[in-house]
């Protein structure tokens, strides 16, 4: 068996050697609850100390501004759910038509009962009308929330422009910062956002751990009641994984997002390689504003599927969109937002990692070339 090849690390990403490391002592030896009131204890509450003032530090907050969670969905919808605690008269809530699931399905539970949902549009690269935004909000609207960049497509949404939008208007602005963490800057208090989201999994730390940033002074109602974390999310601190979290985001911190530039060499290497090489090649989303690792490409008359499952018997892993809905064979919600014509151009996504080489995308080219001429011969 040849060396796996993965392409797929904007659905989730390899753990770092140094984060498990960092890790295991917390499984094996430090293993006392950080509530407890003796050393044992007390001296792993100063560790998750230390680590929210490292998330902190990547996102220009305050410690105290920093909740572990299980994940950025639990994020998400604890942020969700507060604002609509919040304001229990207001029931207008704007978003966008590209969010992850974990953001729509919130949405569709709080249309059944008895939310109005402005869905913004996109237009065909994937891009979002500040004036549509501007125009949607009334009186009732308590929330805006938007991503910060979309796991699809790699688009970069003008997270500034709509925190300022919402603060003129006094509207609590939510964004899931899950896909844009390690890949581009993220300074909250710039951006004006009053909660955001980040997971773990995406920037070489384990699956199962998430932040939810709280702005200081926004009231806020847990999802998950208890006395842990500043009684705003009950539950035993899972220790190893903020530790993990922490580590992972102190790389980012001595690398100074260097490694992004690399990345975006190799994407924009792979794309050219691939137009040279191949005829009728679209890419998705806008290709001035999107995250240097990602790249949704099409190629004209080959079913992506098909064209997916030949790469991976060659060892090659790789999406046709966010592992969330690839289950569900449905097509994907954000590039039929776009109005993408996915009967004839339905991409795949190459998401990349600091693990991939010029080496790699090679093979990849390579194999694709063939398999793309073989997949057209066949029709
Ligand atoms: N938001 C975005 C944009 C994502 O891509 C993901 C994960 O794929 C999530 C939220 C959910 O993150 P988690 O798996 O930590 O719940």
């Amino acid at each position: 068996m040849t060396q796996a090849i993965y392409f797929d690390n904007n659905a989730t990403t390899k753990i770092d050697e140094s984060v498990l490391e960092a890790m295991l002592p917390y499984f094996k030896e430090n293993y006392g609850n950080p509530s407890s009131i003796y050393y044992f204890g007390k001296s792993i509450k100063e560790e998750i100390v230390k680590a929210k003032k490292n998330i902190a530090k990547l996102l220009n907050a305050k410690a105290n501004e920093i909740i572990f969670t299980s994940c950025a969905s639990e994020s998400n919808v604890t942020a969700i759910m507060n604002a609509v605690k919040l304001n229990p008269n207001k029931k207008h809530i704007i978003t966008t038509s590209v969010e992850h699931a974990s953001i729509l399905e919130t949405m569709k539970y709080l249309e059944g009962n008895g939310y109005n949902i402005t869905y913004l549009s996109v237009d065909e690269f994937g891009k979002i009308d500040i004036e549509e935004l501007e125009q949607a909000i009334t009186n009732d609207t308590c929330l805006i929330a938007v991503m910060l960049a979309n796991n699809e497509l790699g688009n970069i949404y003008p997270i500034k422009k709509i925190g300022e939008i919402a603060r003129k208007h006094n509207i609590l602005f939510h964004c899931d910062a899950v896909q844009a963490i390690g890949k581009i800057k993220i300074d909250v208090a710039d951006m004006n956002v009053d909660t955001l989201s980040i997971s773990g999994h995406k920037i070489h730390a384990p699956k199962g751990i998430g932040v939810l940033y709280v702005k200081e002074g926004i009231p806020f109602t847990p999802l998950i009641f208890g006395h842990q974390e500043d009684n705003k999310r009950g539950g035993t601190e899972n220790v190893p994984y903020i530790i993990g979290l922490s580590k992972a985001v102190e790389m980012i911190l001595d690398d100074n997002y260097k490694i992004n530039g690399r990345l975006e060499e190799l994407r924009n290497y792979m794309e050219s390689q691939i137009k040279e090489n191949i005829e009728d090649v679209i890419v998705y989303g806008d290709l001035k504003n999107r995250l240097p690792n990602t790249s949704n490409i099409a190629f004209n008359g080959v079913k992506a599927d098909e064209l997916l499952l030949m790469l991976e018997s060659f060892n090659i892993f790789i999406s046709t969109g966010s592992a969330c809905n690839s289950e569900l064979a449905e097509p994907s919600h954000v590039l039929v937002a776009c109005k993408a014509d996915l009967e004839n151009y339905s991409p795949i996504r190459v998401s990349l990692s600091k693990y991939n080489t010029k080496e790699e995308i090679d093979i990849f080219i390579k194999r694709l070339i063939s398999i793309v001429n073989m997949l057209r011969r066949k029709k």
